[in-house]
């Protein structure tokens, strides 16, 4: 892999150079070079340099390696990081954000201003990108998406689906109608509901005019309390989909459902259950498929866990939340004995996921539900993938490059010239415990430092006010 970067890095800093003339006096903040000098860097792509540099300019990563003195462009601000371990930031592939208020949950608190709030709060723990999956009142965050795009807010990238589902369905019942209030506080879209093919078809088209590159069906019946989506329908809207350039992700509870979903061509699963229903075969045609897995496995095992222990997160709530979720004050256990049996099962499918080199791809449905926080929760669920089965390798790649290419974000994931420059500086090598991604000592987004400090006073402020 070295080898690989030394032949890449006196090019490219030749373009850097070149791009960048020191004459030009007043550059953008974020074109200044900058070099991460002398780190442990985790590729993402399964490789470590044990010791290297990332040079970055212009928000870009330029070279990585070994980069000469002389080859610096002028003014190069030089961070040493020996001892250090830098990754690609993390990217959380399945939430819904909007909707926590943190001292209480619903589609009151859905505002731009919180949107923001929980894409610091992502960037704060080292994420670099979000998904949002089907909750959101479309007009309102592609908005939002532009504005981010003009750099006004500081933030992890959002990224969202269109929602479809049979008529006045989609998801769980607390959740919808939320969703449905919302759509109606803030007269958009958020759901579309799906009766026939031909009107199917259409919906995606009115997806597509919006140039929303994701949609979301939700496909199950949830236990027999809504009607499930008739295969006629979501094959319409794959077909079509795919006609758009469109990626259709699914919510979908049983294992039953999906041979028949790749088959129709779905692009991955948000809930990937993978209990002993997912076979052998199924693991091996997602594998074909290319079609990613999420297996969300944080949100029923946090929501037992007395998690206002945990320094980690308690950084990032106020006092009141973090006592509400000690094992003191709930129904939440200090040390939670896990089901054995309903372990060894999770052990077993995880295993066939493994083996079959299915793309498992983090993803935590933070903001779901009320208390399953953003950011944090990413990081458990990184441990349960270790707990399970995967090495620490593994799992960060299942945390960066892979998601990644789930969302088609070409430019992230990877530590390599020509990536955005997200980046996660740790105080301690997360492959010698996973645990270790903990240890932030700095977050780079599009090649600026995260003021790490600076949001969570003023996420702590805001809960204050509220
Ligand atoms: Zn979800």
């Amino acid at each position: 892999m070295l080898q690989r970067f030394r032949k890449i890095i006196p090019l490219l800093v030749v373009l850097v150079v070149a791009q960048w003339p020191a004459s030009s006096g007043q550059t953008p903040d974020d074109a200044n070079a900058l070099l991460l000098q002398d780190a442990r860097l985790i590729v993402g792509d399964g490789s470590v340099v044990e010791r290297g540099s990332i040079l970055i300019t212009g928000g870009l990563i330029a070279a990585v390696g070994e980069v000469a003195a002389d080859a610096l462009p002028e003014n190069t601000r030089i961070i040493k990081l020996q001892g250090k371990t830098v990754m690609p930031a993390l990217i959380d592939a399945h939430a819904h954000l909007g909707y926590e208020g943190h001292s209480g949950w619903g589609s009151r608190y859905y505002s731009r201003e919180n949107l923001i709030d929980h894409l610091q709060r992502y960037a704060y723990y080292g994420f670099a990108a979000v998904f949002s999956a089907g909750s959101d009142p479309e007009d309102l965050v592609l908005a939002l998406q532009r504005s981010q795009r003009r750099r006004e807010f500081e933030g992890a990238r959002l990224l969202f689906a269109a929602g479809m589902a049979p008529p006045g369905q989609g998801p769980n019942n607390q959740f919808l109608s939320h969703a449905i209030a919302l759509a109606e506080q803030t007269g958009m879209t958020i759901l579309r509901g799906l009766e026939t093919p031909p009107q199917a078809r259409q919906m995606v088209k009115e997806v597509a005019a919006k140039k929303i590159p994701f949609i979301k069906i939700w496909v199950d019946d949830r236990g027999g309390s809504q009607q499930k989506l008739d295969p006629e329908l979501y094959r319409a809207v794959i077909d079509e989909a795919t006609e758009n350039d469109i990626k259709v992700f699914v919510h979908q509870q049983f294992a039953e459902d999906m041979p028949d979903l790749l088959e129709a061509g779905v692009s991955g699963f948000l809930h990937g259950r993978i209990g002993d229903g997912f076979s052998e075969a199924i693991a091996r045609q997602s594998k074909q498929a290319d079609a990613f897995i999420i297996p969300n496995l944080g949100l029923a095992e946090l929501r037992r866990e007395a998690i206002g222990e945990d320094e980690f997160l308690r950084a990032s709530i106020a006092d009141a939340v973090a006592e509400r979720l000690t094992g003191i004050s709930s129904q939440r256990q200090s040390n939670p004995l896990r089901n054995t049996d309903a372990e060894a099962e999770l052990q077993r499918g995880f295993a066939r996921l493994l083996n079959a080199e299915v793309d498992i791809v983090l993803g935590t449905d933070a903001g779901a539900l009320p208390d399953h926080f953003f950011g944090y929760s990413g990081h458990r669920e990184l441990e349960i993938f270790v707990r399970l089965g995967m090495t620490p390798m593994q799992a960060l790649m299942a945390g960066t490059s892979k998601p990644a290419r789930a969302l088609g974000l070409h430019d992230m994931g990877l530590i390599e010239p020509g990536m955005s420059a997200d980046l996660l500086v740790l105080d301690a090598n997360p492959l010698d415990n996973i645990r270790n991604t903990r240890t932030i000592a700095r977050v780079y987004l599009r090649g600026n430092e995260v003021d790490r400090n600076a949001i969570l006073e003023q996420l702590v402020r805001r809960y204050d006010s509220q």
